[in-house]
């Protein structure tokens, strides 16, 4: 037998993670190689080496804390998230899996067991695209989806590479192209994460069983029309980057609302409109596209009714539009095998849970590329996250690690494949 998690456990490891913080006025902030990640990154490794496990980082900076089984040579078991952040942000997005994941494998080491395989705690390197605009960059690596040449072109706001920013803490360049993770290497995944939606809450559930995560598609969207005089050009005269945009953002909405696949999100969340003044029509507005959909095909589908509407609203208003993509990732669908041994992890423990689909995503969408995986999730208060405001009860944290605990040791014991 496991004992339960030990809720104290999580929140001091928790409250420690959070010290190393380069915001501590407002929020967390920890972002990538930054001082106050570096620093992070060295508590979270000697926490990890107390557990007596071994630890290693890859040359991308991922953190690989192994506690190992009786046969080192079978895939092992993974669990773990990442510990950087946005800005401003909370102290549970990420942290909550690491700290899960050295709290499960402390259970069972208590628990006096050795599973045969080996089960390894991973902090992914920068899950937030906060500093060089993209995410998910450790494990979209180990995906095969970044490679150095990639690195090279990733730029943060001071003009600095990623290349050049992990060659100056000694990552070794050469060591990239190891990085990658052969499919079959790795028996399951399975990462606990805050909600960030507030439907546990709302159902009073303690823990939910991911299904299905959803994968983003963004795109960086120029549209040129002609900068002209207000009260001086007529309304069929005018060719307003602004109201083209409009319409843009309107197909965009409807288009997903008309999807039929089970979960498809649209958002316009960033927009500058060029001249920006009062009495200017605007001649050029930028604007970001993000979408998410639990189904790739549907995406796709809803990716080709855009751009033809767009193509329309050109024409009809006169305007260039430009469409710059910037990613196109493939959701998942969760390991039917391992959401089985949650599932029943949770009944042996009389732990209330529901099904659900992740519409975030996570380092786990990219593990799921090579690995089984799937997701554990623990509430979100008032279903908030990315923000001071985030949090989740240490409690509640404690429960999902139960469950994940459970988990781990019945994947780590499964030979008969
Ligand atoms: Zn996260």
């Amino acid at each position: 037998m496991i004992n339960h998690a030990n809720a104290q456990n999580i929140k001091n490891w928790l409250e420690a993670i959070n010290q190393f913080n380069s915001t501590l006025e407002f929020g967390t902030t920890r972002v990538l190689f930054t001082p106050s990640e570096i620093a992070a990154r060295e508590y979270v490794k000697n926490e990890m080496l107390k557990l007596g496990m071994n630890v290693r980082e890859d040359a991308i900076g991922n953190i690989f804390a192994t506690y190992e089984g009786q046969d080192t040579s079978l895939p092992a078991v993974w669990t773990g998230s990442h510990i950087d952040t946005v800005l401003n942000a909370g102290m549970f997005d990420g942290m909550a899996g690491v700290v899960g994941g050295m709290e499960a494998v402390r259970l069972i080491k208590e628990s006096g067991q050795r599973p045969k395989r080996s089960i390894e705690v991973i902090v992914y390197t920068s899950e937030e695209p906060t500093r060089f605009g993209l995410s998910c960059l450790g494990s979209r690596a180990m995906a095969g989806k970044l490679s150095l040449e990639d690195a090279k072109n990733l730029k943060d706001n001071d003009g600095n590479t990623f290349a050049e920013v992990l060659k100056s803490l000694e990552y070794n360049p050469v060591e990239f192209k190891n990085i990658p993770i052969s499919k079959g290497s790795v028996f399951g995944a399975v990462e606990l994460h805050i909600e960030q939606n507030g439907l546990l809450e709302e159902n009073g559930l303690p823990v939910g069983i991911v299904k299905a995560i959803c994968a983003p598609t963004n795109y960086s969207v120029e549209v040129y029309g002609c900068q002209s005089h207000a009260g001086g050009t007529s309304m069929d005269a005018r060719r307003d980057a602004f109201t083209a945009s409009c319409e843009v953002s309107l197909s965009l909405e409807r288009l997903a609302k008309e999807s039929e696949s089970e979960y498809t999100t649209a958002t316009i969340g960033r927009v500058e409109v060029v001249p920006n003044a009062v009495n200017v029509i605007p001649g050029t507005v930028k604007f970001s596209i993000d979408i998410r959909d639990i189904d790739f095909e549907s995406k796709n589908i809803l990716l080709n009714k855009l751009l033809k509407e767009i193509s329309e609203i050109e024409q009809k208003r006169g305007v260039n539009i430009t469409l710059i993509p910037e990613n196109h990732d493939r959701p998942i669908r969760c390991d039917e095998k391992i959401v089985e041994v949650i599932r029943q992890s949770c009944e042996n423990q009389g732990i209330a849970y529901q099904v659900m689909i992740s519409g975030a995503y996570h380092d786990s969408l990219f593990v799921g590329e090579f690995a089984p995986v799937a997701m554990i999730f623990v509430p979100s208060k008032n279903g908030i996250s990315h923000s001071p405001e985030e949090w989740t009860d240490y409690e509640d944290i404690a429960v999902g690690v139960d469950a994940l605990a459970e988990t781990l040791l019945t994947l780590a014991n499964t030979t008969d494949e």
